[in-house]
């Protein structure tokens, strides 16, 4: 392992939407950052592509806009059980765009305003040394640091694993279709949530009207079945809606997108020093769709807390309060939907009062007055009068 070279100020492990957005409003603010993404190129993740009002809102402010990167737009929610389809506006309207572009625009945003953007390099460890950060890297290379932001997402980096939490015995598949012309039309501008014999997922369009299916499933029945194929044709034959919805369409990858151990309804607190953002602060069960708007707002918190001087303990305490009810009814709900009792009050509950859906997605997300504003830039240097 090579000795590291100068220490850096600010260090960001992991480039999704938390990462990006620390780096961006660090660099907005003058600061030197340098940020680490282990991928060397743009890439597809296990997500639903949902972007609540909240996460566009976010976006925009830091100069990303997904409707100008072609996201579609979304205004209602049908969901669906066996045979049985409600339909309900969103009391918002919210979009819906691929990972891989949204991504691939965050970072590209933050190595525009000044951020040291480094791809294709893997963060094997992280030790404290001095009261400095000692990064080790897989190309057995080192970083040295003052400041490090944690935003490896959705998987743990050696030595800093989460620990289980309220439901994490779910795994996730997404897989990106070309859907028939009908189905395509009779998809546009809804999300459509299905719920299964153990699990449950959601169907939206994204850009160029392909269309994403994600889902989750309890482990163990998921073992009972099989694997994803036997698991899809379960889906399809439990849910005619479903059915419909695929029938002639084609799988535009060989296979799907998988993750497992998802720590649902984990929210962070470390007594290290170390700012933890997005799915390393904090994990919203995905039916919610508001995971995305979360990784940005706890990655705004911590940029604008650190920036004040406050320390990382003070950002998990703000974040407990402001997230932690919204974390334990998403999670319990989530719990409920995947067990057959669940899945007949969730219908039962949506086609006699569309209202409890409002003031289900209202109670999960960010609250309005915990949401933040863009910094403004430092001020130019004054020239000398002359
Ligand atoms: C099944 C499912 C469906 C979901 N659906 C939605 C939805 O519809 N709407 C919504 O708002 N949210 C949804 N979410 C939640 C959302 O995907 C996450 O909350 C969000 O991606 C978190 O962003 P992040 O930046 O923290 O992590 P990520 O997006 O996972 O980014 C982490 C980045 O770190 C990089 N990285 C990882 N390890 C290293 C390392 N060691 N060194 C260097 N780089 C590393 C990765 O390559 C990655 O680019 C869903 C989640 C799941 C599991």
């Amino acid at each position: 392992m090579s000795n590291p070279s100068a220490t850096i100020d600010n260090l960001v492990i992991g480039g999704g939407l938390a990462g990006s957005m620390v780096a961006i409003r660090l660099a907005t603010a003058g600061r030197q950052v340098t940020l680490l993404e282990k991928e060397r190129s743009a890439h597809h993740k296990v997500c639903g592509e949902f972007l609540s009002r909240e996460a566009v809102d976010y976006l925009r402010q830091v100069g990303v806009d997904p409707l100008e990167l072609g996201a579609a737009t979304i205004r209602y929610m049908r969901l669906s059980s066996k045979r049985k389809v409600v339909e309900t506006a969103l009391s918002f309207t919210a979009l819906s765009l691929s990972r891989f572009t949204l991504d691939a625009a965050m970072l590209s945003r933050a190595a525009e305003i000044g951020c040291d953007v480094q791809r294709g390099v893997f963060v094997d460890r992280l030790t404290t040394q001095d009261s400095l950060w000692l990064a080790q890297l897989r190309n057995r290379k080192s970083l040295c640091a003052q400041t490090v932001f944690l935003a490896n997402g959705k998987h743990d980096l050696h030595g800093w694993g989460r620990p289980s939490t309220g439901q994490c015995d779910l795994v996730a598949f997404k897989l990106h279709w070309q859907l028939g012309r009908a189905q395509t039309e009779a998809l546009r501008e809804f999300i459509e949530i299905f719920l299964f014999s153990g699990g449950y997922g959601g169907l939206a369009l994204v850009e160029r009207d392909v269309a994403n299916l994600c889902l989750v499933v309890r482990r163990s029945e998921l073992r009972r079945i099989g694997g994803w194929t036997e698991l899809l044709a379960a889906v399809l034959d439990d849910n005619r809606h479903v059915q419909y919805c695929l029938q002639g369409a084609k799988a535009l990858w060989d296979r799907p997108l998988a993750l497992s151990s998802i720590p649902y309804g984990y929210l962070a607190g470390r007594p290290s020093g170390l700012w933890c953002v997005g799915d390393q602060a904090a994990v919203i069960p995905s039916f919610t769709g508001d995971g995305m708007s979360i990784a940005l707002h706890s990655a705004a918190l911590a940029t604008e807390m650190y920036l004040a001087g406050e320390s990382a303990n003070q950002y998990y305490r703000r974040l407990h309060a402001q997230l932690g009810r919204g974390m334990s009814l998403a999670t319990l709900l989530s719990r409920i939907m995947v067990t057959g009792a669940g899945r007949n009050l969730a219908l039962f509950g949506l086609s006699l009062f569309p209202s409890a859906m409002r003031w289900i997605a209202a109670s999960t997300r960010v609250p309005e007055q915990a949401r933040l504003a863009h910094p403004e830039p430092p001020p130019e240097p004054q020239g000398e009068a002359h």
